[in-house]
């Protein structure tokens, strides 16, 4: 039973080939195995795991389980759940254990999934190869001596490395996408407003969202449906009624039209990615479709505008852990204002404080003109090169990452490097739509992720586009040697 997907599960619990308690059991049994090494969970907790999986027995013998019911799903550290440890990744939150469960957490509950622990992440989402953890770097499944992406880099790995069937991400420039790319998983993003962010850690207020990370796209869309929908409880959350998101997934892609945006295609890829995607982009010619060449003028400017807008929501959202209502406190101090100092010098690490940093002075009174209006415009010139784009096209396509999974340590010195990475992704976070990325391939044995960009709403029309591919092709099969 390991390693088979979401859709294969659920029948076998419901023709009572497995039961839960014995599929969560499995699970556990390879985590204890492989987890010391990986790294990809913070917290595992055997007990309340299985207690779950009996619940989902009791569903499944009375005959109302849904096609999650009793699957074990790790859930990314960033989503408060009741009575579970819950740290973002960071020493800050090391002792938090929260009183209350996140939506997408009581969504996974009701549809009777069992959370099969929290994996490890950057330090609150804030990073690209998971080693901004202060529970340690994850690795890659696919060579040890890499990262797995980030910031949900354990997620990745735990699904990579078949210790989990599927898990949760966010995504606020990225995260979801580049890791599913680096470590061969199918991961979504879906448009702003889709998934709701109540109980998930807010890192970037107006580009955080939630998504699943599995094997196929089947089973992004399984996830999806549970996952989404209004909640009065999240103020951006959009009141639009429910849809089956797995509704058009056999449909034929004849006469689509793919938009290949020049600026994903001119220099800074590695060739070997570059190779892997094109090879995609003719096997979807082969399936029916066509491409149109596109242009996304101001996509340029998005780290930039991407590396003042977040941080400076970042530094607001942060400035709730101040050592007096949860989370770490400074064990000697002097004044208040001591406490509060010394509790958040210690409490958070290098790459939360620069932000902090950075979002604080894009915001002061001589530069907001200057730095975050700007990036503001300059956000919304690249929302409206994608509604100009997706005039001429239903899609659009092109790498997820610029490279490859790399070593572990090498860009951690220099963060623009770091940064870098998410020049293929951060412009649809800018934009609030849902983007994708598809295993496609391999370049020195290491995998590739194809990205797919949708107009708002475009979910089901996207795991429809990433479902066809995965008949045609066997990349999103294929795991690493143990
Ligand atoms: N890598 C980007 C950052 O460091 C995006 C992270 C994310 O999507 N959470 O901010």
């Amino acid at each position: 039973m390991i390693g088979k997907t979401l859709k294969e599960l659920g029948k076998a619990l419901t023709e009572k080939k497995i039961s839960s308690v014995e599929l969560t059991q499995l699970h556990l049994d390879r985590i204890a195995r492989l987890n010391p090494e990986i790294n990809a969970f913070i917290t595992v907790d055997a007990q309340k795991s299985l207690a779950q999986a009996r619940a989902a027995d009791a569903r499944l013998a009375a005959g109302n389980a849904g096609p999650l019911t009793g699957i074990p799903i790790a859930q990314k550290d960033i989503f408060c759940a009741q009575g579970w440890l819950t740290t973002c990744g960071s020493k800050m939150l090391g002792n938090f254990v929260s009183p209350y469960d996140a939506t997408v957490i009581t969504k996974f509950d009701v549809a009777g999934a069992v959370n099969l622990g929290k994996t490890n992440m950057d330090e609150f989402a804030m990073g690209s190869s998971n080693e901004t953890s202060h529970f340690g770097a994850v690795k890659n499944p696919w060579d040890v001596k890499r990262v797995p992406g980030g910031s949900s880099g354990g997620s990745a790995a735990a699904v990579a490395s078949l210790m989990a069937p599927a898990a949760t991400g966010t995504d606020t420039g990225g995260s979801i996408r580049q890791p599913a790319a680096l470590c061969n998983l199918t991961g979504l993003k879906p448009t702003y407003g889709v998934v709701s962010r109540w109980g998930m850690i807010a890192f970037a207020s107006s580009l955080d969202q939630a998504g699943p990370m599995a094997r196929t796209a089947e089973d992004c869309g399984l996830m999806l449906n549970a996952m989404a929908g209004f909640d009065e409880k999240d103020s951006t959350s959009l009141e639009r009624s429910a849809e089956d998101y797995l509704r058009d997934l056999e449909k034929p892609l004849a006469g689509l039209k793919i938009g290949l945006p020049k600026e994903f295609f001119g220099e800074g890829c590695d060739a070997g990615v570059m190779a892997c995607v094109q090879d995609a982009i003719a096997e979807y010619r082969k399936l029916g479709a066509e491409t149109v060449e596109i242009s996304l003028p101001n996509m340029q400017h998005g780290v930039a505008a991407y590396y003042v807008i977040a941080p400076a929501e970042a530094s607001s959202n942060l400035s709730r852990f101040d050592g007096v209502r949860y989370g770490y406190r400074a064990p000697e101090y002097g004044d208040l204002a001591d406490m509060y100092q010394k509790s958040r010098a210690q409490g958070f690490g290098a790459e939360v404080k620069r932000r902090i940093l950075i979002g604080t002075y894009v915001l002061s009174h001589g530069y907001y003109d200057a730095y975050y209006l700007q990036a503001q415009r300059i956000r919304r010139l690249i929302a409206q090169d994608f509604v100009d784009a997706f005039r001429h096209c239903d899609v659009i396509m092109g790498p997820t990452s610029p490279c490859t999974a790399f070593g572990l340590g090498e860009k951690s010195a220099d963060p623009v490097q770091m940064y870098l990475s998410d020049i293929y992704t951060i412009a649809v976070n800018l934009a609030g739509l849902p983007g994708m990325s598809v295993p496609c391939g391999f370049s020195a044995g290491l995998p590739v992720g194809l990205q797919l960009i949708g107009d708002y709403f475009a979910e089901a029309r996207l795991l429809n586009m990433a479902h066809r591919y995965q008949q045609a092709t066997d990349w999103h099969l294929k795991s690493p040697k143990e």
